[in-house]
């Protein structure tokens, strides 16, 4: 298993040339473009491993699956979707213009940047409780009790973060968010900046893949009702704007960051965790993306 992984590895690795790492936030600049990993966790907890993961990174956007699930437990399904929508976009992540439309009354879906800082409002808690509140379930699902956050990147995030802060002013001139926006902003930035490394998303995953079981107190949900939402949501918008083909092509719920992670999830199966910096037009790992393919058609683990 862990010379077919290697070997994947290898085959994928002439793609870190073809990607370019995100700069957009000046301390994501920062990360080497030269790393690539994977990490395959299977149920029973067997963990697979090839190239770099134990390299430390920002988790970003794949924050948003951990922040939605603690959103439902916190506020139930029907709330958290009464704020925010179930549906795809072809919109970047982090688009703004729509949520000005007057039909319009919530994000399209928790995982564009409207939708995540919607459901970060909407986790219990005031003040750091939120954010806290965050990490603490990432660290119950990465089985890591030392997760803690990038002060660095959080600091640039903070600084540069002009457009996240016109998203939630703007939602919440128009009535769609609710709360102090800094606060919000600050417990969303913080957890774009939870760091983490292939093995944790590895675990995440398989946590996922699960069924999300395990968990002593599940709010106001369940872990059947929390798996189809995340697995759903995943799905039909956790890749940006190449989610549809990524459904067809690799064929797993998967969610993306521009940190360079991919979390993967096979249902009942295994969970997956890859990372390498460069990313494509989309803001996808590019060499991530071709390890997934690669497995997936190595292993036959397209769910459709
Ligand atoms: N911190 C990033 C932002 O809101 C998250 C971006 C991402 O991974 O998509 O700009």
């Amino acid at each position: 298993m862990e010379k077919v992984l290697t070997d994947i590895v290898e085959k994928n690795r002439y793609l870190l040339k073809e990607g370019k790492v995100a700069d957009y936030i000046p301390a994501l600049a920062k990360a080497n473009p030269n790393h690539i990993g994977v990490c395959l966790v299977d149920l029973d907890g067997t963990i697979t491993t090839a190239g770099d993961t134990s390299i430390k990174f920002t988790i970003q956007s794949i924050s948003k699956v951990i922040t939605l699930m603690r959103a439902v437990m916190d506020k139930g399904q029907d709330y958290v979707f009464g704020r925010v929508g179930y549906e795809g976009t072809d919109e970047p992540f982090n688009t703004l213009y729509k949520l000005d439309l007057p039909h319009i009354t919530k994000p399209a879906n928790p995982m564009i940047n409207a939708g995540a800082i919607l459901t970060t409002s909407l986790v219990h808690g005031s003040g750091d409780e939120k954010f806290q509140r965050i990490l603490e379930l990432t660290r119950i699902m990465t089985n890591n009790p030392n997760i803690i956050y990038n002060e660095e990147v959080y600091q640039s995030e903070k600084a540069t973060g002009d457009k996240n802060r016109a998203i939630a002013n703007l939602m919440r001139a128009r009535g769609i968010l609710d709360g102090d926006v800094e606060e919000i902003l600050d417990a969303y930035f913080k957890q774009c900046s939870i760091e983490v490394d292939a093995e944790d998303l590895g675990n995440i995953a398989a946590f996922l893949a699960n069924g999300c079981r395990g968990l002593d107190d599940y709010g106001k949900s369940s872990p059947n009702s929390l798996s189809s939402i995340l697995l759903g949501i995943m799905v039909t918008s956790g890749m940006y704007n190449y989610s549809g083909q990524y459904a067809v092509e690799v064929g797993i719920p998967s969610k993306s960051g521009v940190g360079g992670g991919i979390l993967a999830v096979v249902p009942n199966k295994l969970g997956i965790g890859v990372f390498s910096p460069p990313l494509d037009e989309n803001g996808n790992s590019i060499a991530g993306l071709g390890i997934l393919k690669s497995i997936s058609e190595e292993f036959d683990l397209r769910i459709f």
